[in-house]
């Protein structure tokens, strides 16, 4: 899968914290990117200093965001408006709620059409209204309906609708249905994911609730304390996460299949910005912390065709090396 976008050796900082730490990771093309973590983990950090959305004082002293070949991080504020709603859009958290209560639904998606695309004439601009409404499953006829009119579920699928009236290439969704309830997030979800394979736009899809990305991403990008500590197909992470928190996350949401379970939970809290614990940032909630886990920070390697930052991971390899070395 060749990639749209490719986030380079990507820091954050807020003053003298570091939030987000040298991260690297590539969105394919059509393919939905999977970004988890509890808050704090940095995962909406990352997000948006990669699409220029990040508030001061946050600010990026390093890395490369390259999309189509441009670094999105060298380009003038003017080329970036161009960029966004037309290639890059965003479902923001709560965004249902961003909806302007005293201008009718249709008038909003107009409003997009008419800064975005001069061209179009009114009539088509109708059209287009009508026909996004269709593509995220609302009746034509609640164009003219004001958002105070439409369920929570109903405002948060024409955010997606204006999110994808211009056909971007990249949606970038930050817990895009936390506010909704289960049914309807899945229901909006499993949409998101049927308009991707006919309109073939990539999604990275950032969520604290693991359990939705198994099912909606093909890949997955775990964070915490501002790393990725964990990366790998979104299969293989249900079926055997090897990273500690991953186990842990997957522990804390009911699963999809199978036998019922009792959910563990990660005990702790997230690690504090501003007093992040030596070496690996998760060794003092980690169940299985060796004793150079406190003293150093793993690297992200390769391992079995994923990327994993935890010592384990070496004392593995040396429990397999061992009996064949000694024969
Ligand atoms: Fe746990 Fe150590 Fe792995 Fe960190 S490096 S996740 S503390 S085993």
């Amino acid at each position: 899968m060749s990639p749209v976008l490719e986030i380079r050796s990507l820091s954050v900082d807020y003053g003298s914290l570091r939030a987000v730490h040298d991260v690297s990771l590539s969105l394919g093309a059509g393919e939905v990117l999977g970004l988890a973590g509890e808050s704090g983990s940095g995962k909406s950090t990352l997000a948006y200093a990669a699409t220029r959305l990040l508030q001061p004082p946050g600010r990026v002293p390093s890395g490369e965001v390259l999309f189509k070949g441009r670094d999105l991080l060298a380009l003038s504020e003017r080329q970036l408006r161009e960029l966004r709603w037309t290639e890059i859009a965003i479902v923001f958290q709560g965004a249902m709620n961003a909806l302007n209560p005293v201008i009718s639904v249709g008038a909003q998606i107009d409003d997009v059409l008419r800064a975005h695309r001069p061209a179009m004439t009114r009539a088509e601009r109708v059209a287009r209204g009508r026909e996004l409404l269709s593509l995220v499953g609302i009746p034509v006829d609640r164009l003219s309906s004001y958002p105070h009119q439409l369920s929570g579920g109903m405002r948060q699928r024409v955010m997606i609708a204006m999110a994808l009236a211009l056909e971007p290439e990249i949606v970038i969704m930050d817990e895009p249905t936390t506010a909704l309830d289960v049914v309807v997030q899945r229901q909006i979800l499993g949409q998101m994911m049927r308009l991707r394979e006919t309109l073939g736009f990539s999604v990275v899809f950032i969520t604290h609730d693991i359990s939705l990305l198994v099912e909606f991403s093909d890949r997955i990008a775990i964070m915490y304390g501002g790393r990725v500590v964990e990366e790998a197909p979104a299969a293989e992470i249900y079926r055997a996460a090897k990273h500690p928190y991953s186990q842990g996350l997957l522990g804390s949401f009911p699963a999809l299949r199978g036998p019922r379970r009792e959910l563990r939970g990660i005990p702790g809290s997230p690690p504090d910005l501003r007093s992040m614990p030596s070496g690996c940032p998760f060794h003092p909630r980690c169940p299985s912390a060796l004793e150079v886990c406190g003293e150093r920070m793993p690297s992200l390697e390769p391992v079995d065709g994923r990327r994993v930052a935890c010592w384990l991971e070496g004392v593995r390899e040396a429990v397999q090396i061992t009996p064949e070395s000694t024969g």
